[in-house]
């Protein structure tokens, strides 16, 4: 065997471990009983050390250099073998710049911190999390220094790389600022407009079984393949990738909020058809997964959001419900669905808000980090600068830490550095989008028929067939011949909701 041969058979088993790892936390989520959450963080420890072990022992870094001097293995930056190793390099160099106590340290501290977290906000005590939110940041900052960043960076780019290769703060600035300003004035203008839609399916009754049948049915229609997938129950939606044969979605249901079930099953539906459609042949390498968050979270917004709250979809979906609901939906018109998927408004939480505010509300999540990071802001004055800065982007009076900075998980567990993935992945899926109605006419009046194939194969031949190969601003230049720029989804969400509000 060559060098590069044995290094892509030793990550092949070293994902393989992983990928195990991956269905143990599914099958927690959604099958465990309670009796079993001890043994199985024990398995899951157990996993964890070996991943870890396997990814970082020496005998990588040998493989990795010895395949780097062979110049044909990087000639060209896009051949497979150039992107694996481009990827096992960066992986490898920032496992083993952490010293191993320190790795220790931030698994402890964000297992007590979360639980932390948790007794703090049922009691909205923002002096309960406030040490433990000062450890995590004093570990992230001695993260960020052992990974170190550019002389133009910041420590926020360090921890930002795990999430978004290639993306700084400085990067998310230039984007999210001009976006800042001119959602909150689309805001404004639609507050301030003649209309204002309802929510026509909290008046629909809508049996459990049903609700069911029918996001299964939308799921597989609109391209999630149940051959290679599974839909499943679980407190909190998600997918998970362990291979493109066998992909599992979950997704939670409330009477009578059909609503909230179906967007949930189209964002984990795009995050599952993104895992089906990576190459089988690159699987457990790098080359076969995802780009990166941001661009994983492009393919489940255009699903949850281009499709699923656009009115084709609707004269469509309409069409559908008598099988699923019989009567029960009969007084409600198209146009009633349509409106009332697109109700938008300032709001308290992120989870719950819609397309407009969500991003202003990851704005503020994304300014305060990189103070944090930056040392510019101290913990204890968090809850102040968030509320502050909920009045002034959202209009919103907080009344509460836990309704405030206290309501995500993230910064609990040392997530620093993930939020604007979510926007980046709003703004991706508005520019691909745009792309993809532009090479394929009449794509919209395919959905009102209920065929949704042409824009999933777009997708599959032009983000997910490329796995990894492309970093994500390269990937986004390649597709769309533009890089990110707020204007794709600021005019996609003008277009849409101006005349639904009456401006
Ligand atoms: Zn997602």
């Amino acid at each position: 065997m060559t060098p590069y041969e044995e290094l892509i058979a030793h990550t092949r088993e070293t994902y393989l471990l992983a990928a195990t790892g991956e269905l143990l936390q599914w099958d927690q989520e959604t099958m465990l009983p309670p009796g079993g959450i001890a043994h199985r963080s024990r398995q899951l420890g157990q996993i964890a050390g070996l991943v870890h072990e396997r990814a970082t022992t020496p005998r990588v870094g040998e493989l990795i250099a010895a395949s780097e001097a062979i110049r044909e293995l990087s000639a060209d930056p896009a051949s497979d073998s150039a992107v694996n190793l481009r990827e096992l390099r960066r992986d490898y160099d920032r496992a083993t710049k952490i010293p191993a106590a320190l790795a220790r340290e931030k698994a402890e501290v964000a297992a007590t911190s979360q639980h932390a977290w948790v007794e703090a906000r049922e009691k909205s005590d923002f002096s309960l999390f406030r040490p433990f939110l000062e450890k995590n940041l004093e570990l992230a900052r001695k993260t960020a220094e052992c990974y170190g960043w550019p002389a133009d960076g910041e420590p926020w780019d360090a921890l930002a790389e795990d999430f978004e290769p290639g993306m700084t703060a400085a990067g998310v600035s230039r984007v999210f600022v001009p976006l800042r300003e001119s959602l909150r004035k689309l805001l404004g203008e639609l507050m301030a407009g003649g209309r204002r839609p309802a929510r026509p399916f909290e008046k629909i009754v809508m049996p459990l079984a049903a609700q069911q049948a029918f996001v299964r049915h939308v799921a597989e229609r609109i391209g999630f393949d149940f051959s290679r997938g599974r839909l499943d129950v679980s407190a909190h939606p998600f997918c998970s990738g362990h291979d493109p044969g066998d992909i599992r979605l979950t997704t939670r249901y409330r009477d009578n909020r059909v609503g909230d079930a179906l967007s949930s099953v189209m964002h984990e539906a795009g995050h599952g058809m993104y895992h089906q459609g990576l190459r089988p042949d690159h699987g457990g390498t790098p080359l076969g997964q995802p780009a990166s968050l941001g661009i994983n979270e492009s393919q489940s917004r255009t699903w949850e959001n281009q499709v699923g709250r656009s009115e084709p979809f609707w004269r469509w979906c309409h069409g559908e419900l008598p099988r699923f609901f019989g009567d029960a939906a009969a007084g409600v018109s198209v146009e009633e669905l349509y409106a009332g998927v697109n109700v938008v408004g300032p709001s308290l939480i992120r989870v719950e808000a819609d397309e407009v505010t969500y991003n202003l509300h990851i704005m503020v999540r994304f300014e305060l980090e990189r103070a944090l990071m930056a040392g510019d802001l101290a913990a204890a004055d968090l809850p102040a600068e968030w509320n502050r800065r909920y009045k002034e982007y959202l209009d919103v009076v907080v009344p509460n830490d836990a309704q405030g900075c206290m309501q995500d998980v993230h910064w609990s567990m040392g997530a620093f550095g993930y939020f604007p993935t979510y926007t980046l992945g709003n703004l991706y899926a508005a520019q691909f989008f745009e792309k993809a109605l532009a090479d394929l006419p009449g794509l919209t009046d395919a959905f009102a028929a209920g065929d949704f194939s042409g824009l999933k194969r777009w997708l599959n031949q032009n983000i997910h067939a490329h796995g990894n190969r492309y970093r994500p601003a390269d990937l986004c230049q390649r597709v769309t011949g533009k890089p990110l720029s707020p204007e794709p989804l600021l005019k996609y969400l003008a277009a849409k909701l101006k005349p639904l509000y009456g401006v």
